[in-house]
């Protein structure tokens, strides 16, 4: 698979333009996704210049090397704007954020992207059905709670 990644907020917390701390497992996950699945990893950031190549001279420094940056293929001009040709984006600005990377890495390696965490619990992560069944309860307490409040 083609998956652009985005920095900011992604991979570091975004402290845009220093560079945050590292989320926990970010860059192991996605080195583990290019070699252990052979995934395609893009760099897609509004970082540009010099803000870009601290960026990338992070990620290279901890092992991290991109498949290409802020386009879609290493022989590509600089594109702009234009959406990339992916298979997924792991993006902060996700409706509904995005997961521990130690999920997104199961996710992809389970290649289960549905938008049903519950779902996805339960069948990449074979969660004990007792437990699952603990947490949609809380879950669904929850819920009941904001709707009276
Ligand atoms: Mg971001």
């Amino acid at each position: 698979m083609i998956i652009a990644v985005d920095f900011d907020g992604t991979i570091v917390e975004n402290h845009l333009p220093k560079i945050g701390k590292e989320f926990p497992f970010a860059v192991e996950c996605l080195i583990r996704l290019q070699q252990e699945e052979q995934h395609q990893i893009i760099l897609w950031t509004v970082r540009e210049d010099e803000l870009l190549d601290q960026a990338v001279e992070w990620c290279e420094k901890r092992g991290l090397v991109f498949y290409a940056i802020n386009k879609n293929n290493p022989e590509e001009k600089a594109q702009g704007s234009r959406k990339l040709k992916v298979d997924l984006f792991i993006d902060d600005l996700n409706l509904g954020g995005i997961p521990e990377w130690e999920l997104i890495y199961k996710m992809i390696k389970a290649q289960k992207f549905s938008r049903n965490y519950e779902e996805v619990y339960r069948s990449a992560f074979k969660v004990q059905e007792k437990a699952f069944l603990k947490r949609n309860f809380l879950l669904r307490l929850g819920t009941l709670f904001a709707e009276f409040h």
